[in-house]
Parts: structure tokens; C-alpha cells; sequence
């Protein structure tokens, strides 16, 4: 009787602890967007009220209309300005997380990106899944895709998405010692899964909540969407944006970059961290 007794009240303060940080909006509403968490693990089990005061955020607290859509894996000659060509005509603002390989090929979009009042942040070298290498490693990979990334854009990058969303909790101090916010997603439109335009746009239309980040992609890594070899058809993502926003405007929802929201709005935080796991394939299966 007495083991169970004094592991419930140990546990007490923990608990308080956790409701505090949820009413002071340290946690992100789970059922927000339709995503599938890292599986748990003891630590983050155990030690979740203390991770949350340092946990990674996902959108922002606000009632008003306002999300940040965020563009993933590009730049790309075919899909960034088509991209940026739909943004410029609504007049909304977006951040465009890139890959360093990427941007090096195409330095002239990325300051494109940033003469059009977008804003441009790191996602990797490559498609790498850094959670799956020796920590010393994936912080060196981080480290040297910001300056790669500043060297091109002339910004200093302050925000960073890990590939997949994988990250470790010190892949995360990591980066966070680097003077870098790590910033993953509540709302995507699951634009990998071969589906086209319209349903891209109307599944992203039904998955905006206000101060939420949409994820989106820029260009697929992968090749997932691109055109077919043949017939030349593949995802359209710049008529995707286009439906998009102009479901955004009939609903009054207009985007601004990253930044800017969490200049204006607190962050809504969440504990978002995986277990390093070498086993994991580290190359580029599907998402993210
Ligand atoms: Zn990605």
C-alpha cells in the first residue's frame, strides 16, 4: 500500500506543474491539424513539464484570421515561382524553410524569397534525417547549413525545421544554443501523397485554425509529385497556393511569415522529440 500511495503523491506537483503550462499555453492542442506525434518515450513520459518550458513551437495563440504558411524542401526553378508568383497576387507573406543543396543551385530564388518580403529559414544540407546520426554530427550538419544559408540569403537564419521533424532533445538545445528557434507545424495538407491540387487546397482550406503554421511544400525531395516522365503531369503547387489563398480570402484568413507571428503572438509550445535511432533510414523516404 505504501509504494502505491507515495508514487501518487510524488506525482502530484508534476500534474499541477502541467495544467500551469497548459493554461499558459505551453501546449498545443494535439487534435489542431491532423499529424501523428513520435512515439512516447520515458523521458519525455517523466520529464514532460520540464521539457515544455523548452519545447518547440508548433503555431501561435491569437483569435484573429492569421496562419503562417510554410513552404518546405526548395527552392526549385519549376514550383517557387509559381509559388511566389500566387503570394504576390494575394499580397500574403510566407517562410520558406529550405535545404542548403538546394538553395547553392538556386541562389537567385532564394533572394527572390526575400526581395518579396517572405522570409527564409533552414531545413537542412539535404534531406538527411538527423535524428538518426551521432548527435556531434547532426549539430555540425545544422551549424554549417546556417552559414551556408546566411553566405546566400544575407540574413541571419533564426528559425529551423528539422527534416521529418526529427529531432533529438539535444539535436534541440543543440540548436537553440546556435540562436535558432526550432519550429515544426499544427496544420499540413498532406501535399506528398500523390493527390492534386484541388484536394491539396481544400485539405489544407479545412486544417486552418487561427495562428496556425501549414505545411506545405516548395518541392518534394523525393520527386513525390513531379512530372511524370511521359504523360509531363504532375502536382501543380503553384495552382494548389492559388486555390489555397483564395479559400483563405473568402474565409478572411491571410498569411504572414514565421517571424512575424511570433513577434506579435505568444508561441504555442509542444514537446516534440525522438529517441536517436541509427536504425532509422536517414535517407528520404516520404514526408516532411
Ligand atoms: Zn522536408
Amino acid at each position: 500500500m505504501t509504494a502505491p500511495a507515495r508514487t501518487a503523491r510524488s506525482r502530484r506537483p508534476l500534474l499541477d506543474l502541467s495544467a500551469k503550462l497548459v493554461r499558459r499555453g505551453y501546449v498545443c492542442d494535439y487534435e489542431v491539424g491532423e499529424r501523428e506525434l513520435p512515439g512516447p518515450d520515458k523521458v519525455l513520459t517523466y520529464g514532460r513539464p520540464a521539457l515544455l518550458a523548452v519545447s518547440t513551437v508548433a503555431c501561435v495563440a491569437t483569435d484573429e484570421k492569421v496562419v503562417g504558411l510554410t513552404y518546405d524542401d526548395g527552392p526549385d526553378p519549376t514550383y517557387t515561382p509559381q509559388v511566389l508568383e500566387a503570394l504576390a497576387a494575394s499580397g500574403d507573406r510566407a517562410t520558406f524553410f529550405v535545404m542548403v543543396e538546394q538553395a547553392e543551385k538556386h541562389p537567385d530564388l532564394v533572394r527572390r524569397i526575400v526581395a518579396e518580403g517572405h522570409e527564409i529559414a533552414l531545413h537542412g544540407i539535404d534531406h538527411t534525417r538527423l535524428s538518426s546520426l551521432p548527435i556531434r554530427q547532426a549539430i555540425a550538419l545544422i551549424k554549417d547549413g546556417k552559414a551556408r544559408l546566411e553566405r546566400i540569403s544575407g540574413r541571419q537564419t533564426t528559425l529551423f525545421r528539422p527534416t521529418y521533424g526529427a529531432q533529438t532533445v539535444g539535436q534541440y538545445l543543440a540548436t537553440r544554443a546556435l540562436g535558432m528557434e526550432v519550429v515544426v507545424w499544427s496544420a499540413w495538407a498532406r501535399d506528398w501523397d500523390g493527390s492534386d491540387a484541388g484536394e491539396i487546397a481544400q485539405r489544407a482550406i479545412g486544417a486552418l485554425h487561427q495562428g496556425g503554421f501549414m505545411l506545405l511544400h516548395d518541392f518534394s525531395g523525393d520527386g513525390v509529385g513531379a512530372p511524370d516522365p511521359v504523360t509531363g503531369e504532375g502536382l501543380d503547387r503553384g495552382e494548389a497556393t492559388r486555390l489555397l489563398l483564395a479559400g483563405m480570402k473568402r474565409r478572411k484568413y491571410t498569411s504572414r511569415t514565421v517571424s512575424e507571428l511570433l513577434a506579435q503572438y505568444p508561441a504555442v509550445r509542444t514537446v516534440w522529440a525522438e529517441k536517436r535511432d541509427p536504425n532509422r533510414p536517414s535517407g528520404m523516404p516520404a514526408s516532411n
